[in-house]
């Protein structure tokens, strides 16, 4: 039987991440295989991502993680290349606007107050402040708005993966293209010991990583540890405007009633959690015509008025992996089960938070700690307490 040291389910961003930061780290010196049944990712979050980034979070771990992403990004090339060639990672630096109505303010200012601590360079604006940078907004039921000054806008989250796994790769990862169907545990159910794949394969492990997504549930039933992660549909509008915003270019604008729009250059793209948030079948991407109609251009056309007359000219539907608990990362070992490792439930913040956490888990499995960023706030013993870890700037 084969074995390997580190078994990663799932190849897409997450699977990527860490198996690049293990395999860059010189104190790591043990095999590692990426376990991924569809080598084209048509179905995972991560090519359907929006894949933006933003610094205005609540928690200040989440802050940090989207940070050290930005100093990532910024040396992508260096960071991945293999013979002086990677993907492009452009970045289109629009900011993030998050308004609130007078409900959202108390919310907004000590969002505010977190992220300034942390260093971002993040404003408040008040109503007429927001109409001098974005005069074609309606201001009329807003109290106000933060603004991300620097280091927040979109990237592509393809090109991300793609480079983790080249340079992953290129440093010896292998990547097999198969599925996890089984996992087995010793006796005392204390270690995970083997995987079965879709070929009938079995690999012998001495740990595994649950990169699987919007999956993610049925790998860690497979060794009887609950998690509280789902698939949930979210769609993205790719829409034309002929009339041109005459203003500072549109940020990511997050409207109080939770529908966002951003610019997709030459169009815009906008998109809600659907009126009936709920599971849906892993296989069920279907985009929701209706949620465009009845949901997010009414509000779309209140708050930019020349949103009034626009056309769709594409829409896609991807899953959220997420946490019903707190729509927070789970991230890092069981204590029953300390070589099973879990990186999911990232609802809608994966793409950004995966280089720390790629970083983070290969300390983890390294020196059995944190080094750079302590991410232990997002660990799974919070789901057995049912202790929420909640993060209040959710998009
Ligand atoms: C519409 C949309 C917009 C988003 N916008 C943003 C954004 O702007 N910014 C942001 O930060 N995040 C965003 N996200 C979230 C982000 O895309 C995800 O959090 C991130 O891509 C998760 O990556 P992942 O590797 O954990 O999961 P995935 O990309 O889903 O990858 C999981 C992989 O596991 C594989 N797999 C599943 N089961 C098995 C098995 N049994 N054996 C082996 N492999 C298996 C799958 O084939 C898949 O490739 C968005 C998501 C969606 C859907």
């Amino acid at each position: 039987m084969l074995h390997v040291d580190t078994l990663i389910i799932g190849g897409a961003v997450m699977g990527s991440s860490i198996a690049y930061w293990l395999s860059e780290n010189q104190d790591y010196d043990g095999t590692i295989v990426v376990v991924e049944p569809d080598p084209t990712y048509a179905h995972s979050s991560t090519a359907l991502s929006e894949a933006s980034i933003r610094h205005q979070f609540s928690q200040p771990v989440n802050i940090k993680l989207s940070m050290f992403a930005t100093e990532f990004f910024s040396n992508f090339h260096d960071n991945v290349q293999v013979n002086e060639d990677a993907p492009d990672l452009p970045f289109r630096e629009t900011g993030y606007l998050f308004l609130a109505s007078q409900d959202g303010m108390e919310n907004l200012i000590s969002n505010h107050e977190i992220q300034k601590e942390c260093g971002a360079e993040v404003a408040l604006l008040n109503p007429k402040e927001i109409l001098e940078r974005f005069p074609y907004m309606n201001v009329s039921d807003l109290e106000g708005g933060s603004l991300g000054i620097r280091n927040e806008g979109t990237l592509d989250a393809f090109s991300l993966m793609q480079g983790f796994k080249l340079r992953a790769r290129h440093n010896g990862v292998q990547y097999m293209n198969n599925r996890v169907v089984s996992l087995t545990v010793n006796k005392n159910k204390t270690l995970v010991e083997s995987a079965k794949l879709d070929s009938g394969e079995n690999v012998s492990c001495s740990r595994v990583i649950n990169c699987a997504g919007p999956r993610a549930r049925w790998i860690a039933e497979m060794v009887g540890l609950p998690l509280p992660v789902e698939p949930r549909i979210r769609a993205a509008f790719v829409f034309d405007c002929r009339e041109k915003l005459e203003g500072q270019t549109l940020p990511l604008t997050i409207d109080p009633s939770g529908v966002h729009v951003r610019t997709d250059p030459p169009y815009y793209l906008a998109g809600a959690p659907p009126t009936e948030d709920l599971e849906v079948h892993p296989d069920d991407f279907k985009v929701r015509q209706e949620e465009w109609s009845e949901n997010i251009w009414p509000v779309l056309a209140n708050r930019i008025p020349a949103f009034e007359k626009i056309k769709v000219t594409s829409s896609w539907a991807g899953h959220y992996a997420y946490n019903t608990l707190d729509q927070n990362a789970i991230i890092g070992p069981c204590e029953h089960l300390p070589n099973f490792f879990f990186c999911n439930g990232f609802s809608g913040h994966g793409f950004q938070q995966s280089p720390g956490v790629g970083r983070g888990i290969s300390e983890l499995i390294t020196y059995g700690e944190y080094r750079s960023l302590n991410l232990s706030e997002l660990g799974y013993e919070r789901i057995l307490r049912n202790e929420p870890f909640l993060e209040k700037a959710v998009i």
